[in-house]
């Protein structure tokens, strides 16, 4: 293992967004359950049955917004027209749920702004002071913005987010294929590279990629998920990677 605590031959670290470098994965899972509730309650009156955190964990982290939607609601036996993504928040449609839930996180980022994970952003300091190459590889549309309002745009050579992810038709996680494509862009092959992400459907895409080190980062105390769906190591932050330093 090398001082960056990461097997050696590692040559690029790819980053999930929501949870690993911004605090912003409970704005998110509290965004889908107001949004969820809101839409049962509506469907079901007051016998309706509450979006959980298992919910959330099973079925929407990690996952592009649309697939989020339509998995949750296949979880609940529940069918909505899939519409499309110009719908507005109110449409009872896949796409129109997604920019509900869209609506609401960026209500809730604009009240109480963003905050990143100081140990993360050391660490991608650390890894980017000893040559090695950085991708931040997120679901989120917004991810671009949420970078900028932190200032850490400047830390990560390649971008493979929600917007660049649709324009080049990548699925999203827990499928592979947009830690692979930040891989390929970083000109390193999966197996040079390590996976740093804090969902369950994070860890199957970096299982399901070949790559080189997948870290989960816990930081909700769920390591024993973590390491069910693939992880090699679970930190609670990647700070401590650097051990004393
Ligand atoms: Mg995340």
């Amino acid at each position: 293992m090398t001082d960056l605590g990461l097997p050696d031959g590692i040559l690029a670290c790819l980053f999930d967004l929501d949870g690993v470098v911004t605090r912003t994965a409970a704005v998110h899972a509290a965004a889908w359950k107001q949004m969820f509730d809101g839409f049962l309650h509506e469907r079901d009156g007051d016998a309706f049955r509450p979006f959980t955190d298992a919910d959330y964990d099973e079925f929407v982290d990690g996952l592009p917004r649309a697939d989020g939607v339509r998995t949750f609601l296949a979880s609940r036996d529940i069918t909505l027209p899939e519409g499309g993504p110009d719908d507005p928040a109110d449409a009872r449609t896949v796409h129109g749920l997604g920019n509900r839930k869209n609506a609401l996180l960026l209500e809730r980022i604009r009240a109480g702004g963003v905050a990143a994970y100081d140990g993360t952003l050391r660490y991608i300091e650390a890894v980017r002071a000893r040559g090695l190459r950085t991708a931040i590889v997120s679901s989120s549309a917004n991810c671009r913005d949420v970078l900028r309002s932190i200032r850490a745009e400047h830390l990560f050579d390649v971008r493979i987010d929600g917007v660049v992810a649709a324009e080049r038709g990548l699925p999203g996680k827990p499928r592979p294929d947009t830690f692979l494509a930040a891989a390929g862009d970083l000109g390193v092959a999966p197996s040079r590279a390590a996976v740093f992400e804090d969902a369950l459907a994070g860890m199957d895409a970096g299982r399901a990629g070949g790559f080189g080190y997948v870290v989960g980062v816990d930081r909700a105390g769920r390591a024993d998920a973590l390491y069910a769906h693939g992880a090699d190591l679970v930190v609670s932050d990647p700070a401590e990677l650097l051990g004393d330093r």
